[in-house]
């Protein structure tokens, strides 16, 4: 239990409960479930070990267990038993038990009658998505098809489930949804057929937007790969679909919006130079070599080409530790693939030229990898200045670039950790 410990942290300080001991909001984390199902799993072996006569299922930190024909002393043995196994392993639990009817997760099972159908909270009425929200159509026409599927699922026939129907037809005409719900019966026919690789191409979807960029991307697929062409097999219709993804909702984007601020904050020290005192006028950024998360660019001239070729960059790390790696790229040939600047620079070199310069100067400043957006400024930054360079034959940078992915991230994950 040791591992699930909760510490919080707010400006690498870290915070203490005012009566001591740490925040226990391991309940929401990103792993909580898997934990949950690694006890649970534990515990319902311990209990089929130590416990005879009962069947137990257990979701997450919901259990059901059933008696066949226990008398009363049965009942209560296993009852203390079960608070045995628990307390042994520091747990507490809470026990109904002689049930008949017995309410568990959202399905009501009744022993007396026979039957099981839809249980719903007290006080808690379901809230669908709206049917004028901004999402892709598919996704709104599948919401009452679940909804039937799940609710037809759990009612054990269809007068069972006539009963429940009306409660959420309704929540669904309030979400302004026109179809209720109908009665699906099992077909039981649940064979999958084999997964194919298919290429998704998937926008975000907006209401506002009048073309059909799916069909268009499709006509697309269908007009350069067509079908007696020699890549039809590998792009066809069948393994190349369009779908829409969601934008990012309103709690997101606030979300997103308050840590812009609050990150901004952070950066308020303006950026200083470390060279060393005697080279301070040799600075690359002219005394603001420490500036983190810039798209920058770095122009290189010779003698013999004065307008010179552009090259352009991000930087996450203080630029000066990324000059410093297109230095060594420049002095050592073993590095001469890591950028299109230092292949540059090797070409110049091999054709005898050696009075080569480098200007650098800073395109953006943005900010970098967002842990809670899960969004890259810096990234998408670095690439539209690269498709918006207007000349593009002074441009070093290769059209490959553009879709490379966020390499950003990566500090964040739990092996970089020092
Ligand atoms: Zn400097
Ligand atoms: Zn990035």
């Amino acid at each position: 239990m040791h591992v699930r410990k909760s510490l919080l942290f707010h400006n690498n300080l870290p915070w203490v409960k005012k009566k001591g001991g740490m925040f226990d909001v391991t309940m929401g984390s990103y792993d909580g479930a898997e934990v949950c199902e690694l006890v649970g799993l534990f515990i319902l072996h311990q209990i089929s070990q130590q416990i005879d006569g009962i069947d137990v299922g257990l979701y997450r930190d919901d259990g059901l267990a059933v008696m066949k024909d226990p008398t009363g002393p049965e009942l209560d043995f296993t009852r203390k038993k079960l608070h045995e196994v628990f307390k042994k392993n520091g747990l507490s639990i809470e026990i109904k038990c002689g049930l008949k009817v017995v309410d568990y997760l959202d399905v009501t099972f009744d022993l007396n009658k026979g039957i099981f159908k839809p249980y719903i909270k007290p006080n808690n009425s379901p809230l669908y998505v709206n049917a004028k929200s901004n999402h892709p159509p598919h996704v709104l026409k599948q919401i009452p098809i679940s909804i039937s599927k799940r609710i037809s699922n759990i009612s054990s026939n269809e007068e069972v489930f006539n009963k429940s129907a009306p409660y959420y037809t309704n929540a669904l005409k309030q979400a302004g949804h026109a179809n209720g719900i109908s009665y699906q019966p099992d077909s039981g026919n649940s064979r999958k057929n084999r997964p194919r690789k298919i290429i998704w191409f998937v926008p975000p979807y907006s209401k506002s937007v009048s073309i059909n960029v799916a069909r268009t991307f499709l006509n697309i697929v269908r007009k350069h790969f067509p079908a007696n062409g020699k890549y039809s097999k590998l792009y066809n219709k069948n393994n190349v679909k369009a779908s829409y993804s969601c934008m990012p909702n309103i709690a997101r984007v606030i979300k997103s919006h308050n840590s812009k601020i609050l990150n901004g904050e952070d950066q308020a020290t303006p950026p200083g130079c470390n060279c060393q005192k005697n080279r301070r006028a040799d600075c690359p950024l002219g005394g603001a070599c420490t500036v983190e998360n810039i798209v920058y660019s770095g122009t290189v001239t010779t003698p013999t080409d004065q307008e010179g070729k552009v090259y352009l960059g991000a930087s996450g790390t203080p630029f000066k530790v990324r000059f410093g790696n297109h230095k060594k790229a420049f002095n050592h040939k073993g590095y001469r693939t890591d950028t299109k600047l230092s292949g540059h620079i090797w070409d110049i070199k091999e054709s005898g030229e050696s009075r080569y310069k480098v200007k650098w100067s800073v395109v953006k400043q943005t900010h970098g990898y967002n842990r809670v957006s899960k969004t890259c400024d810096l990234c998408l930054n670095e690439k539209l200045e690269i498709l918006n360079y207007k000349d593009r034959d002074k441009l070093l940078n290769s059209r490959s670039e553009v879709i490379s992915k966020c390499r950003h991230f990566n500090k964040y994950l739990l092996k970089e950790y020092k």
